[in-house]
Order: structure tokens, then sequence, then C-alpha cells
């Protein structure tokens, strides 16, 4: 390609939309273009990007044994009632784009394809004879993200693959599982780009494990913990570890102290001379289901941890069916607004027990007969206690009383220990690891790019996906879902691998592999020797991009730079020796070497970076 001939606009500036390296360095090196709130177009350059990306994804999918389709986007409602996720993708959660369409008839633009799959499944899968099918698709999904942002990394429209597996049994599901597992670091490895597989959370669908593929940079969203000797990562929404020893508690007597201006547990243990590790502290929450029921929590932790929302909002899930829903569609800690709405009474904030009384919810207003309420919040508090605070003795906690708290408590005796005795501690950077106390956690951030996840018969049995097993009984498949971003993964790899003057593709992944540019196109031999180079790398198999724009040598060589050609090869000064020079972009490093060896050379250089690396 010429670049006289193509749509090819840089920008000197940083856009000011854009926060991140890699957003502002897309948008600067005219590969996207920003059309809506997370919403971009890929311009002629990023296509092959993702193209190229597609191709690896593609060839690692179909060499696992999936069959590439393409479902459609346009999804009926029927399906999503039928799996029971309709209201919560459209209302709760409002992540799906939705529409009703003339014939007055309600749809949905995919935001992820399990319906659509498993409805597919359900009408020609019949036969074990049929099974292990592993089914993918590379497809743009629409999600109406509440906060798009940094360009491709979270966007209302990208591309996925996905992938869902259907297997006869738990066996063979896991069989396909690592399979895929395999498939993932291989795409990976190929694409160039460092990683790392963490154990992830897979909601409170349980299913029996799931992993993300994190690629590092430090923007990335996910907090990652891992070991140094390799053997535990995890994503920090799921990881455990094992907390620090409490130490002895300088309390003998059960007594209430008067402890003013003790609202954080920092200046608590300040005044009371005692460790964050002696102090039960109870944090308030508020969970909304999908009933549009309100229940207000009350989670005791020892002082020195913290909370993983995360997992106190799969331990609420699990709670779902005694308020008649299916999921939590919110979790906050009530600001001063939220708490009016129905407190009864101003609360004891810093100073509240485990025993808070339930009379500082306003008591319900009964429901009219017949009518469900609907908005209405629990007038009992959910109590629930972390494994790190039940083990505590002669613990310091509120007394309910702004300005006061108890010292010297334990459970059974002034407090009862909640029934719900819960692991809902967030473990951090520094903690020992359980699988070797030796190890401590390390901490690093990551982007997900990809997502494997053990189904199991969720959508199966509440879409009736059945088959007939060898022994002719009537039997659920059982399944898998593997997601890879697309259009994340690409700009991952930009966020992973640039300098000050631009992008650094990998030779894998970069839309052209190499750009001949010609310093001064008044010369005729520059020209010349350039036209010739540019016809036979190409012939050559060598993706070639020819800069013969009328522009001066240093706009050309930035240019070069801030796209990111791995080779840049220029017919200039040396041409009186007949040599050409060859820069590598990435170590900058720039050799002469006689025109009848680019191609060869080239060659060489292309195989060499695609060896996978150890
Ligand atoms: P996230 O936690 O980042 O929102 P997710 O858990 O919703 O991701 P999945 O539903 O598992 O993601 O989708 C599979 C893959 O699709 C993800 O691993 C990610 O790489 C990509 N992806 C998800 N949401 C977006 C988005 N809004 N923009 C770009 N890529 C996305
Ligand atoms: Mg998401």
């Amino acid at each position: 390609m010429r670049l006289s001939q193509m749509l090819f606009v840089t920008l000197r500036e940083d856009p000011a939309e854009a926060e991140i390296p890699s957003h502002k360095l897309l948008l600067r090196a005219g590969y996207i273009r920003r059309v809506a709130s997370g919403v971009y177009a890929y311009l002629p350059l990023m296509w092959r990007v993702l193209q190229k990306v597609s191709q690896i994804v593609r060839e690692e999918m179909n060499a696992a044994g999936a069959q590439e389709c393409l479902l459609s986007q346009l999804q009926p409602s029927e399906l999503w009632k039928e799996s029971g996720r309709w209201d919560t993708y459209t209302k709760a959660e409002g992540i799906m784009f939705s529409l009703v369409d003339r014939q007055e008839r309600e749809m949905g633009l995919g935001p992820t394809h399990e319906e659509v799959i498993t409805a597919i499944a359900r009408d020609m899968v019949r036969s074990y004879r049929q099974l292990p099918l592993n089914l993918y698709q590379i497809q743009t999904k629409f999600r109406d993200e509440i906060r798009p942002r940094f360009g491709l990394m979270r966007g209302r429209e990208f591309i996925m693959k996905d992938a869902y597996s259907f297997d006869a049994d738990e066996t063979g599901m896991k069989e396909t599982y690592q399979k895929m597992n395999q498939a993932y670091h291989n795409i990976l490895r190929r694409s160039g780009l460092a990683f790392r597989a963490v154990d992830a959370d897979s909601g409170a669908i349980g299913g029996s494990g799931s992993q993300e593929f994190m690629v590092l940079a430090d923007a990335g969203e996910d907090e990652i913990l891992y070991t140094d000797d390799g053997k535990y990562a995890a994503n920090v929404e799921k990881a455990v570890s094992l907390p620090a020893d409490a130490e002895p508690s300088p309390f003998k007597t059960y007594e209430q102290r008067e402890t003013p201006g003790t609202e954080t547990i920092e200046k608590l243990c300040q005044f009371l001379n005692c460790s964050p590790t002696n102090v039960v502290k109870n944090v308030l929450y508020q969970a909304t289901y999908d009933t549009g029921m309100t229940v207000l929590l009350l989670v005791s932790i020892r002082g020195d941890q913290d909370v993983n929302e995360v997992k106190l909002q799969n331990e609420l899930v699990k709670l779902a069916g005694q308020y008649g829903g299916k999921t939590v569609i919110a979790l906050t800690v009530p600001d001063q607004t939220a708490q009016e709405k129905w407190a009864a009474r101003p609360l004891p904030l810093g100073y509240m027990a485990p025993n808070l009384s339930d009379d500082y919810i306003k008591p319900a207003k009964p429901a009219p007969v017949g009518v469900k309420a609907a908005g209405s919040v629990v007038p009992k508090f959910l109590r629930l206690v972390d494994k790190t605070a039940v083990e505590l003795k002669n613990f310091a906690t509120g007394a309910d009383e702004a300005g006061y708290h108890v010292v010297g408590a334990n459970w059974g005796k002034e407090f009862q220990l909640p029934e719900l005795v819960v692991d809902v501690r967030k473990a951090t950077a520094g903690d020992r690891a359980i699988h070797d106390p030796n190890q401590t956690l390390q901490s690093a951030r990551g982007i997900e790019i990809g997502h494997i996840f053990q189904l199991g018969t969720e959508y199966s049995i509440s879409m009736g996906a059945t088959y007939t097993n060898e022994q002719g009984e009537e039997a659920p498949l059982v399944m898998g879902c593997y997601g890879v971003g697309v259009s994340r993964l690409a700009q991952s790899a930009v966020e992973q691998s640039h300098d000050k003057d631009g992008i650094i593709w990998s030779v894998a992944i970069a839309p052209y592999q190499a750009i001949v540019v010609i310093p001064n196109i008044n010369a005729a031999e520059q020209v010349q020797a350039a036209e010739a180079l540019y016809t036979e790398l190409n012939q050559a198999g060598i993706e070639t991009l020819l800069d013969d724009r009328n522009e001066r040598a240093g706009v050309k060589f930035k240019d070069a730079d801030l796209i990111g050609i791995p080779y840049r090869i220029v017919t200039g000064k040396a041409l009186k020796n007949g040599k050409v020079e060859v820069v590598n972009r990435a170590t900058h490093e720039s050799q002469e070497l006689a025109i009848a060896d680019v191609v060869l050379h080239l060659k060489r250089a292309i195989v060499d970076a695609s060896m996978p690396q150890p």
C-alpha cells in the first residue's frame, strides 16, 4: 500500500479525550476514530491488526477442535426469558441494548451468546454421538457499559471471540476446558504479549472454575495477586490468603469506654493503644435484589481486614431465594442520602456494634392486601461475620453510641455470633500464601483479555437443552464458555509495547511488517530503488508500505515510528554505495544493507521474531 493513496492522517498532539498511552497512540496514529461514546471506527491500519489477531485466534480455536460459525446479533427476548436473564440484562444491570421492532417484538443486541447457542444445541444435538461439540464466532458485541473508557479497552461496541462447548459430562467438559486453556496461552504468546493466567471469580453461578488471562500493564483495571514460585495467581476478586495472626488482646475485662473522635480503626487503636487485630469492625452495606427488595447488612470483620465486595456479593446471591429473587443487582455502602431513606434515626457510624439494633430501620409499611411490596426494605439487619473476626477473644468493638466503644468483648457472652459465618476478606499484597506460607503475595495490574469458564448445566437446564446418553437416558448438556476481547487485546498490545515515539507492534500483529521510506521524492534514484524494493518485498510475502508522500524526510520517519511498523527501509544517502538503511522500530538499531540482501534479511528477521518465546 502506498501512503500517498491511503487514508493516513496522524496527529502531532495528544487528543484530549484520551487518558492512557495506548488510547492516545491509536488516535494519534490514525488507527481509530471515535464515533460516539464507547463506539469507534476501525480505520484501515487498525482493521489489519484486528484481522491479524482474529487469524491467530482462529488458528488456535481450530487447533483445539472448535468450529467457526456466526450467530445472529439480534436476539429475541424469548430466549433470554427462558434463561431468566432478560430483566437483569435489560433493566437491572441495563447492559443490553434492547429494542422493540415494528411487529412489537422485543429484541436485544447480543452482549454475549449463551442463550442463542444453547437454543441451537437444544434443537440440533440429540445424541451423545454428536458430542463433544465446540462452536466459536468472532463478532461485534454490544454492551451499554456504564463507563465506557480507554478507547477499545472498554467499548460499547467491540469485537469478541466467544466459544461455547457442549460435553456429555463433567469430565468431558474439563478436558475441553483444558484444551481451550492451552489455546488461550498460545494466542497470547503468539501475539507477543506478557501475560498471566489467573484464578477468577465465576460469580454466584458457581461452576467448578474459571480463569482470566491478564495482559500485564499498569493501566489495567484489574489487580492480580501472585507468588514468585509461580504456583499461585488470582484476580484480587477471587484471591485467598492467610491473614496475619492476631496479636494477643491487651483487654482483660469487658467494659464500655469513652473513646471520643475514634470513628476510624486507626484513631481507635491509637486511643486504646491496641492493634487493629484486636478490633471487630462492623461495616454497613445495602444490597438490592432483582425483586426490588433492599436488604441492609452488617458485616463484622477483624479491624485490620477489608471486605472483598465480590465475595460478599456471591454470598448474598446464595441467599437470593430467601428474598424471592435470583440475583443481587446493587451492593453499596449507603451514603447519608441512602441512609435517610430507611433509617429511623441517625446511625452511630464509626461506633456500631455487631448487635446494632434493628429498630434503626423504619418499620415496613404494610402493603395493601394482594399487592406485592416492591422496592421495600427488609426491617432487620442481615448479620454476617467474617472468619477473621470469629476467632477473636477479648476484642474491642463499637458500643452503638457515638463516642463510645466496648473492650474485652467475646462472642457468646456480650455478643451473639452471627449465624452467617463467611469468608469475605480481601486478600492483599504482603499476605502469606495458602499453598506455602513462606511465599508472600505480590501485586500487579492487568488487563483482562480473556476469560474461560466451566459453566456446567446452568443454561442447559434452564433452557431444556438435553441429549440422550449412552444408557439411553435424557441428560443436560454440560457447557463451557470462553471469551477473548479481540479489540481489547489489540489495544493491550499497544499499552504494553510503546515508547515516546509511538507504537511498537510485534511482527505477528503489526498491520504491515515493513515500510519503505523515500526521503526525497524528487530524487529519481531514491524513488526507483524504493519502488523496486516495495514490489520485491510484497512479492516475497512481506507486507510492506511505501511512504511516497511529498513530505519532509523527518516527518516520514516520525510517522513510521508513530504507527509502529517493525522494520523501516530508507532509500537515502547509502544508495550511492548500493545500500539502504534498515531500522528496527523496537530497538532503533540501524544497519546498512546491500539492496540485494534486504528481502532475505527481513524474511529471516520476521521468522525469528515469530518464533515462540520460551
Ligand atoms: P469486564 O470485567 O472487563 O467487563 P467481562 O467479565 O464483562 O469483562 P466477558 O463477558 O467474560 O467479560 O467477555 C469476554 C472478553 O471480552 C473479556 O475478557 C474482555 O476481553 C472482552 N470485553 C468485555 N467487555 C468489553 C468491553 N466493554 N470492551 C472491550 N472488550 C470487552
Ligand atoms: Mg463486563
